[in-house]
């Protein structure tokens, strides 16, 4: 983290301590990364005897649903008021924030902390750090910058929160000091295998059911670099899932050998499909989704298409293509 970051972060701190209303909010289709990192934010404000309104705009997965202060999400009501600060998580922008960028932008202060490569720098004060394996690493970094203790609920977040970001600490965005910050989580007493059982194995028959039919339109391009599967709502009704339940599969696709770049299209509405974008070793994916006005992290990256499922199929893999080597 260079001065700059420290600079911010003191800033920030300053801030929060002299402020009373605190709101923290989840991004659209909130991730781990985001839930286990505003969890241990508003755990730990919540020691500082802050008045923290933990806010969120979609539901939270049932996967994150164990972890401790899980019950603090509430959706924003007008008789919340303004905030004296807005603390906006791993969200590269406003829109990320869903409804609730209309609160952030009533709030006095925005303090916006994430890892995106593609972050517009919306806050007031920003503690932007794209070399950050997860928001998660950034918060454990300001917590002990502001002297908080981290106890075993906030450490199981911080941990939810860089496993999962992380690829179970397999991608090249993971450092020595990842795992440096590990390990201080697991000296606090966390349990790493209850947790990665809580978060990995404890799927439902109907999401593998899903996972099933999902994989049943697999198709795969140039010379099996890319590989790309569709989910429809159709399919969820013939599951009973969600989306949430689709978490995972794009990771999956990109095990295959070949593949340089996986795809998931999802089916939000018949002419509004969500894109979900992963790459292995050089195809910059954040870059593809920016064409389309999304976003995310070179080997991780979204965007919307307006279009049907089999058409955003074709613009999106066109444009993949032009990327690979
Ligand atoms: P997803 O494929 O939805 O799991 O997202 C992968 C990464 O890209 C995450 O870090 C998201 O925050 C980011 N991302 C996804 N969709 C968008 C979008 N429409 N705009 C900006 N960033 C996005
Ligand atoms: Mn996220
Ligand atoms: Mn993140």
């Amino acid at each position: 983290m260079n001065d700059l970051i420290l600079k911010s972060m003191d800033e920030a701190i300053e801030y929060i301590k002299k402020s009373d209303k605190i709101f923290i909010a989840s991004h659209v289709n909130p991730d781990g990364d985001n839930v286990g990192s505003s969890l241990a934010m508003a755990l730990a404000l919540k020691k500082l005897n802050k008045k923290v309104i933990l806010l969120k705009t979609d539901s939270i997965p049932e996967d994150y649903m164990f972890l401790p202060g899980v019950d603090l999400y509430q959706d924003y009501s007008d008789d919340l008021g303004p905030a004296d600060v807005f603390i906006a998580l791993d969200s590269s922008d406003l829109d990320r924030l869903g409804q609730n960028k209309e609160v952030l932008l009533k709030a006095h202060r925005v303090i916006n902390i994430d890892h995106h490569i593609t972050s517009t720098n919306f806050g007031h004060i920003n503690i932007v750090d794209d070399k950050s394996a997860a928001t998660g690493e950034l918060i454990f970094y300001f917590l002990k910058r502001m002297d908080i203790d981290i106890d075993k609920d906030i450490a199981t977040n911080l941990y939810t929160a860089i496993n999962t970001d992380t690829g179970k600490f397999s991608y090249e965005s993971v450092t020595s000091k990842t795992h440096r910050i590990t390990a201080e989580l697991i000296d606090v007493g966390i349990s790493v295998k209850d947790i990665n059982i809580q978060l990995y194995e404890k799927y439902s028959i109907e999401r593998t059911s899903l996972f099933i039919k999902s994989l049943g339109t697999l198709n795969t391009y140039a010379n099996d670099r890319i590989s790309s599967v569709k989910v429809s709502q159709r399919m969820l009704r013939e599951t009973n899932t969600s989306f949430d339940d689709t978490e995972g599969i794009v990771s999956f696709l990109r095990s295959i050998g070949p593949v340089e770049v996986s795809c998931l299209l999802k089916e939000i509405k018949p002419d509004e499909i969500k894109v979900s974008l992963r790459s292995k070793e050089y195809v910059d994916v954040s870059s593809i989704c920016k064409v389309f006005g999304g976003g995310g992290h070179i080997r991780a990256a979204g965007c919307t298409i307006y279009e049907d499922l089999d058409t955003a199929e074709s613009i999106i893999i066109k444009e993949i293509m032009k990327n690979l080597r």
